[in-house]
């Protein structure tokens, strides 16, 4: 008999798991962002992504979908540009 460890994989998208965030959100300085594409490559909730938007520098910069994000701060401990700041969220 085949037991399921994984149930209805892929609802990330259906269910706006922002809801599951304490205490810190990411918050994004455009003009310091290089546009690296590290913290797309770390978040865990692929939530990080490029506008194609480009700051006064001439730098593609990355937005984050908050309604998604769990506020784990990993793509600020990986940001080489030190461009994302966890702030403490007012809810
Ligand atoms: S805090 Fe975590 S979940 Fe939120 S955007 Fe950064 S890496 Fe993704
Ligand atoms: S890791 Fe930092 S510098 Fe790189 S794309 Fe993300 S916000 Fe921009």
């Amino acid at each position: 008999m085949k037991i399921p460890i994984t149930v209805k994989p892929g609802t990330t998208a259906r269910v706006k798991t922002g809801n599951w965030r304490e205490l810190y959100v990411p918050e994004i300085d455009y003009e310091k962002c290089i546009g690296c594409s590290m913290c797309e490559k770390i978040c865990p909730e692929g939530i990080c992504f490029s506008t194609g938007e480009k700051n006064s520098k001439g730098k593609i910069f990355f937005e984050k979908d908050l309604d998604y994000c769990k506020g784990c701060g990993l793509c600020a401990e990986i940001c080489p540009a030190k461009a994302i700041e966890m702030k403490r969220e007012e809810k």
